[in-house]
């Protein structure tokens, strides 16, 4: 582990890691690149978080976070090893995360997969964030579920998700107990699962009354693994390899955002400019705000048409979801022959530097002319950032030397770690899980306070239960109930 410790200190990595006493082999590293840490303290609005498996000889589930611009650009912001992906493993990756953000505004929205343990630790540590679970980890339980009901499932269910009214939402549900009436076991899955506990986390109704800027799915955290694994080539790297291999992923990724970041500030499109009312449309948000945003502001603006200023005609969902301004919005500003103003348009599309995010309360200022406003703000935030710079000149307080061995190499490294064999033995779901649940009891080593870079050590109960709780283990990924014995529907 010495090499690894001294690659992440000569690179200026922020580092955290933890150690079993016993054994004294590594459990669980946390690391962050010191451009990803810039990026994520200038754009920490969204988060995305996935763990991705057969990464290394170790068999160590790799979770990665990510995060995105107003570019729509997906960005890496720390890697965690972990050894086992129980709340306490979470909360200690998500207090490693948090401390990395004094004095920034903490994430406002999270997107996960169903991972229970994921969810009570976010919850936990970034209490006030908006957390979403992932359409597609949902949809695809479903369908590994429900094999055999699938195809009437899909279309209601698509639908169901999508309502954005309680009317579209109770009538589509009545279809789809409809239709199930021939397969109780999965409309009772559907149920008990997914729309009792966690509706509002996935059903557009619920979801879009908050700002999510657009994002339902984990999707980018997935894309983001398969680049992560072509860089990483095969399963059988040591932790050093690996992370080089990250650190060449998060340069070649800072490059390129800082270029789309540059680019939209500079650049524009010609429809924006196409004619008097456009350009005096438009006028405030050229160049300071992003184009990904503009193309969402401007399919509004062709909505607005028929629209007109009335709110019953428009939903406001890119006003509620997006924080842009609706359809109805702009035909006021279009009446009055007015330029759409700069505070439309939330703070997450106008960063367009990676100077740190100041905390939204930081932000009340009334805004009058946009323009001078706007330079007024910048001004704020770069006296910020001079007396935040927390990272361009740290000391780096860890030992370039220790005596912390790898984990033990793990012979068969295909896939999630195979749960078989080991503790869980129940052959029925529980579908009464409960997202609340806790982990049991002295199970795990506790969740301790990060200190920055530092190695920390402590002693596992050797004893383990036989009996295990489904309640509190839930399913992941492709590999959703794959690990019990399955029930089909
Ligand atoms: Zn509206």
């Amino acid at each position: 582990m010495q090499v690894v410790m001294e690659f992440l200190e000569h690179n200026d990595f922020v580092h955290e890691s933890r150690a079993n006493a016993s054994i004294n082999e590594l459990e669980d590293l946390f690391f962050a690149h010191p451009k990803s840490l810039e990026i994520w303290r200038a754009l920490p609005h969204v988060v995305l978080m996935d763990a991705t498996y057969n990464t290394n000889r170790y068999k160590l589930p790799l979770l990665e976070i990510v995060g995105v611009t107003p570019t729509n650009m997906t960005f890496c912001i720390a890697f965690v090893y972990m050894h086992k992906e129980k709340k306490p493993n979470y909360t200690w990756a998500l207090d490693c995360l948090k401390s990395l953000m004094d004095g920034c505004m903490l994430p406002r929205v999270i997107i996960i997969d169903r991972e229970l343990a994921l969810m009570n630790a976010y919850n936990s540590v970034f209490p006030n964030a908006k957390g979403l679970l992932c359409r597609w980890h949902i949809n695809n339980c479903i369908m590994k579920k429900c094999r055999s009901s699938w195809c009437i499932i899909y279309p209601l269910w698509k639908k169901l998700v999508e309502s954005t009214t309680e009317e579209t939402y109770n009538i589509t549900l009545a279809e789809l107990e409809q239709q199930l009436a021939g397969y109780p076991g999965a409309l009772l899955y559907l149920n008990t699962v997914w729309l009792r506990p966690y509706k509002e986390m996935f059903v557009s109704i619920w979801t879009d009354k908050f700002l999510n800027f657009g994002n339902h799915t984990t999707n980018k955290v997935e894309s983001q693994h398969a680049k992560t694994k072509r860089y990483l080539d095969t399963a059988q790297l040591d932790i050093a390899k690996s992370v080089k291999r990250i650190n060449e992923v998060v340069n070649t990724q800072y490059i390129a955002i800082r270029t789309s970041i540059g680019n939209d500030l500079i650049s524009t499109r010609h429809r924006f400019t196409l004619d008097k009312e456009l350009r005096t449309h438009f006028r405030n948000l050229c160049h300071s705000v992003s184009i990904y945003a503009l193309e969402i502001i401007f399919k509004e603006y062709e909505r607005s048409k028929y629209v007109r200023p009335i709110v019953d005609n428009c939903g406001c969902h890119v006003r509620a979801c997006y924080g842009l301004p609706c359809a109805h919005e702009q035909a006021i500003f279009l009446n009055n022959a007015r330029s759409l103003p700069l505070e439309s348009v939330d703070k997450f599309w106008k960063k367009l530097n990676l100077s740190p995010c100041t905390p939204l309360t930081d932000d009340c200022t009334p805004l009058t002319d946009d323009n001078i406003t706007y330079e007024v703000l910048q001004k704020k935030i770069d006296e910020k950032l001079k007396s935040q710079s927390r990272f361009g000149n740290q000391n780096i307080i860890s030992p370039s030397t220790t005596s912390v061995g790898e984990p033990s190499v793990q012979k068969n490294t295909r896939g999630r770690p195979s749960l078989k064999n080991t503790i869980f033995r129940k052959t029925k779901i529980d579908l009464n899980q409960n997202p609340q649940a806790e982990d049991p009891p002295n199970q795990d080593p506790p969740s301790q306070n990060p200190r920055r870079s530092s190695i920390s050590t402590y002693t596992p109960d050797c004893v383990r239960s036989n009996s295990f709780d489904l309640n509190q283990e839930p399913d992941r990924h492709s590999s959703c109930f794959n690990h019990r014995q399955p029930i089909y529907y």
